[in-house]
C-alpha cells in the first residue's frame, strides 16, 4: 500500500497494514540522535538505581531491584486464535509488561527511569550523595525532595508510573491527566499522595498545560513524553532483556528465525524505544510494528505523510476517541518519529471492536488478564506480513495488572 492509499485508509478509518517505505537496512540507517551508547549508558544507570529501587519497592527484592516482566509462550492462545480464522506460522509469546512490578505497566520501564535519573542528578548537584555512593540512602532523603516538584502530562499509565515513583521518594508529584483517563487510575493515584489535575481535552493539552505550570516553578522537572530521550532510553533496555529472555528459552533469532513484535503505540514513546533497542541487537532480523486505533493512529499518520509531529489525527477528520486509553494521543513524538523512520518495519490499525474480544480470548485460554489497549497486539498479530515456519511473534502486553476487580469482571463480562 503506498502512501496516498494509506492515508485514504487512514481517513475513512479502515484497518490497514502500512509497510514503512523509508525503512533502511539497519546498517544504512545514517546517523541518528541516539545511538547504542546511549541505551548502554541506560541500561548501567539502571543496575546502580537497583539497590534504591529495591528499598522503595520491596516487591522487586526478588529480582534484586531490577523491574523486569516475564516472557510466556501462549499456545493455547494460538490455538483458540487458529480456530477462529487463519494465523501465521511460527511460535506465539507474550511479553508481560502489563505485570511489571511498581506500575503495572510499560510505563514501569520509562517512567521509572526518568524520575531516577533526575533524582540522581539532583541529588549529585545538591551534595547528598557523591559520584560513586550507593544511590539507596537517597531513599531517606524525603524531606529534600519534599522541596522539589515532579510534574507529567499522560492519559493513565505514565502518570501511575511517575506519581507513584516521585511519591515513593518524597517528591510532590501532579499528574496532568487527559479526560481519556479512567477513573480507577485517578483514584489509585490520589491514594498516594500524587495531585491530579483534570482537564476536559484531550491527551496533547494536558501535556501543554502540565509543561507550562511546570516551566513557572523553578524547582519543578517536567516528564515530556513527547520529547525525552531519558523517557525513550528507558524504554530502550527492553531489548537487551528481552534477548536475554529469548536466549535463555533457547530461542534463536537469526537470517532464518526471524522475532516479530507487535507494539501498541499512543505517542510513540514505548513501542519506539523498545523498537530502537530490539533493533540494535537484532537489526535486521526482528520485525517491530506498531499498532494503533483506527479512531486515533498519530504514529502512522505522522510516519505516512512524513509530517511527524507536524500533523493530527483530528487534521484528517478523526475524533482521536478510543476505548483504548493508553493509545489515545491524536499527535505522535517528533524525537519518536525521527527514529523509527529508517527503523520500523511497519503500522496496523485495527478498530476497538477488536479489543474485547481479544481480551477474553487471552483470559480464557492462558488466564492472562491485560487491559483493553494492550490487546490490540492481538489483531496485528493475525494480519501479519511475516509468515515463516521459524518465526517467533511476540505479543507485548503493555498494561492492566493494577486494573481493579471490579473493572476486570465489567471488561470480561460486557456485552
Ligand atoms: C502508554 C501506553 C502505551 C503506548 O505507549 P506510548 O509511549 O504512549 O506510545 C501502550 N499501552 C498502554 C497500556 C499504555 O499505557
Amino acid at each position: 500500500m503506498n502512501r496516498a492509499q494509506a492515508l485514504e485508509f487512514l481517513r475513512e478509518r479502515k484497518p490497514l497494514y502500512w509497510a514503512n517505505e523509508n525503512k533502511l537496512p539497519f546498517a544504512q540507517r545514517g546517523r541518528q540522535q541516539l545511538a547504542a551508547a546511549h541505551i548502554a549508558e541506560a541500561s548501567a544507570a539502571l543496575q546502580r538505581y537497583a539497590p534504591l529501587v529495591e528499598r522503595l519497592f520491596p516487591e522487586t527484592a526478588p529480582s534484586g531491584g531490577i523491574i523486569e516482566s516475564p516472557l510466556r509462550e501462549i499456545p493455547a492462545a494460538k490455538e483458540l486464535l487458529r480456530t477462529e480464522g487463519k494465523i501465521p506460522n511460527g511460535r506465539l509469546f507474550i511479553k508481560l509488561d502489563s505485570h511489571l512490578p511498581v506500575a503495572g505497566s510499560v510505563k514501569a520501564r520509562g517512567g521509572i527511569y526518568e524520575v531516577l535519573h533526575h533524582t540522581e542528578r539532583l541529588a549529585l548537584s545538591a551534595g547528598n550523595i557523591s559520584t560513586g555512593d550507593s544511590l539507596a540512602a537517597l531513599a531517606d532523603h524525603r524531606d529534600f525532595f519534599s522541596q522539589y516538584s515532579i510534574q507529567v502530562g499522560s492519559t493513565g499509565n505514565l502518570g501511575m508510573s511517575i506519581g507513584i515513583a516521585a511519591a515513593a521518594l518524597g517528591y510532590r508529584a501532579v499528574v496532568h491527566m487527559s479526560a481519556d483517563a479512567k477513573e480507577w487510575k485517578k483514584a489509585l493515584l490520589r491514594s498516594k499522595g500524587v495531585e491530579v489535575m483534570e482537564y476536559t481535552g484531550d491527551y496533547s493539552q494536558a501535556v501543554s498545560q502540565g509543561r507550562s505550570l511546570s516551566a513557572a516553578d523553578p524547582k519543578s522537572h517536567f516528564v515530556d513524553d513527547e520529547n525525552s530521550a531519558d523517557l525513550f532510553l528507558g524504554y530502550s533496555v527492553a531489548g537487551e532483556r528481552l534477548a536475554a529472555q529469548l536466549d535463555k528459552a533457547g530461542i534463536a533469532v537469526d537470517a532464518d528465525h526471524p522475532l516479530c513484535v507487535y507494539l501498541p503505540c499512543g505517542v510513540g514513546g514505548a513501542p519506539g524505544g523498545i523498537a530502537f533497542g530490539l533493533k540494535h541487537i537484532f537489526g535486521d532480523n526482528v520485525h517491530c510494528f506498531f499498532v494503533e486505533p483506527t479512531e486515533c493512529p498519530c504514529a502512522t499518520l505522522g510516519l505516512v505523510t512524513g509530517k511527524q509531529s507536524g500533523i493530527s489525527v483530528q487534521d484528517i477528520g478523526l475524533s482521536g476517541i478510543t476505548e483504548a486509553d493508553g493509545l489515545a494521543v491524536g499527535r505522535p513524538s517528533e524525537l519518536v518519529c525521527r527514529l523509527m523512520q529508517p527503523l520500523l518495519d511497519g503500522c496496523f490499525t485495527a478498530p476497538d471492536s477488536v479489543l474485547l474480544p481479544a481480551l477474553r480470548l487471552l483470559h480464557r485460554s492462558e488466564g492472562i488478564f491485560i487491559e483493553p489497549s494492550s490487546c490490540i497486539a492481538v489483531d496485528a498479530y493475525r494480519r501479519t506480513p511475516i509468515s515463516d515456519d521459524n518465526a517467533t511473534h511476540i505479543l507485548w502486553a503493555t498494561g492492566g495488572s493494577l486494573v481493579p476487580q471490579d473493572i476486570r469482571q465489567q471488561y470480561l463480562c460486557s456485552k
